[in-house]
């Protein structure tokens, strides 16, 4: 047999081996949900994929803390809540920033039931308070003529003034209490928006990131929106790293990624693609527009330097080059614009180093 025909048989072999996995899978899966879904529906689970997913787990065994956890409350309770199944997902499902998310909004529904007991203690103090006077608005009705002493118009004076003051600290306790839930919500949208900013972020760069930027390219593509793109790659920066240390590299990359951020500005988004290579989408901007802007980032990342201040290393030659595209054909899909603009990158690469390609349209 020929090598080649010898390889074929292995391919085809190893292809029949993923099928027969993969359906194996498939059987397995299916068969576990057939489990699962009886038991959410005999314990009231409403069949949404979070609760999927938990009795789903369940059932397959794989997570021996969620089993546990599930058994004690079905042994405790001879059932399961789908507030247990909610805490199950939570606890041992979720991802961590669904679990701050899921901490999050515990804490504003904690505080909303506070804001309603507070408001509805300060209404029923409020409505004994109008029964109140309506009780003393007859009283006063009732002292009629000469009978009518000071003192009896006193009496009734005083006691609303007494139950003013009762009324007031009603008031007073609840507008302080609405205060602090103001002070709470305040620090739950901060975290709620640090959180945000960590999905979108890359942590050391600051920049946005490798997610964001498939999100962005991908939607303007669906709206058939005019944007260029440019990709950039600092040159030689593993011999940066080599020569200067991991912890200088990363020094240099920020420097580098704030001088492209501030000098893109208002003209474009710029994102960190991975390791050092930068990507920028300029929406409404023409690709010799998006090349100008290109080069006044590669003019002015030539001017770095960088001082370490424990070595006191000095680095001011860093270079990097620019690839640019632009979508034209609405047809197209985000991928043939990356792949564009990865090619002139390339061609700046193997051409030198330190330029924006492609030279000239
Ligand atoms: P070229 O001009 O061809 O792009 O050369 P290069 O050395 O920049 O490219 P290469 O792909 O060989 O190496 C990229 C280096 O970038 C290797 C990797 O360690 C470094 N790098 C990627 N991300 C980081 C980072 O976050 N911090 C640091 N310090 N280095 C990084
Ligand atoms: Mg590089
Ligand atoms: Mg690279």
């Amino acid at each position: 047999m020929s090598d080649i025909n010898e390889n074929n048989n292995n391919e085809t072999k190893e292809n029949k081996e993923n099928v027969v996995e993969e359906l194996d899978e498939l059987t397995y899966s299916t068969k576990n949900l057939k489990i699962a879904i009886p038991l959410m529906g005999k314990f009231g689970i409403p069949m949404t994929p979070k609760h999927y997913s938990v009795w789903y787990s369940y059932i397959a065994k794989a997570n021996a803390d969620l089993n546990a956890f599930l058994d004690k409350e079905i042994k405790r309770a001879g059932t399961c809540s789908s507030i247990i199944s909610e805490e199950a997902y939570a606890n041992y499902i979720a991802t961590e920033a669904e679990k701050e998310n899921i901490n999050i909004k515990k804490g504003l529904e904690g505080l909303l039931n506070e804001i309603y007991t507070s408001l509805g203690d300060t209404k029923s103090g409020a409505d004994d308070f109008t029964r109140y006077l309506d009780s003393s608005v007859t009283r006063l009705n009732n002292l009629e003529g000469d009978e009518v002493s000071a003192e009896d118009v006193l009496s009734v004076v005083k006691s609303v003034v007494k139950n003013i003051s009762h009324i007031r600290k009603s008031t007073d306790v609840f507008s302080k209490r609405l205060d602090e839930a103001n002070n709470e919500i305040m620090s739950l949208k901060k975290q709620m928006s640090k959180i945000k900013i960590e999905a979108t972020q890359d942590a050391l760069t600051g920049l946005l990131n490798r997610r964001s930027f498939d999100t962005e390219i991908e939607l303007y593509v669906k709206l058939k929106k005019n944007f260029s793109l440019i990709m950039a790659d600092l040159d030689h920066f593993k011999d940066i790293n080599d020569r200067y240390g991991h912890r200088f590299g990363d020094s240099a990359l920020k420097a580098v990624c704030k001088v492209i951020k501030e000098r893109i500005g208002d003209n474009g988004r710029v994102y960190r693609y991975g390791g050092e290579e930068i990507a920028i989408l300029v929406p409404n901007k023409n690709i010799n527009i998006a090349k100008k802007l290109a080069d006044v980032c590669r003019v002015n990342i030539e001017k770095i330097t960088i001082v370490d201040p424990i070595s006191e290393n000095t680095l001011s030659k860093m270079t990097c080059s620019f690839g640019v595209s632009t979508f034209e054909d609405k047809n197209e899909l985000a991928l043939q614009v990356i792949e564009r603009a990865d090619h002139q990158l390339y061609l700046a690469k193997s051409l030198g180093r330190n330029r924006v390609m492609p030279l000239s349209l």
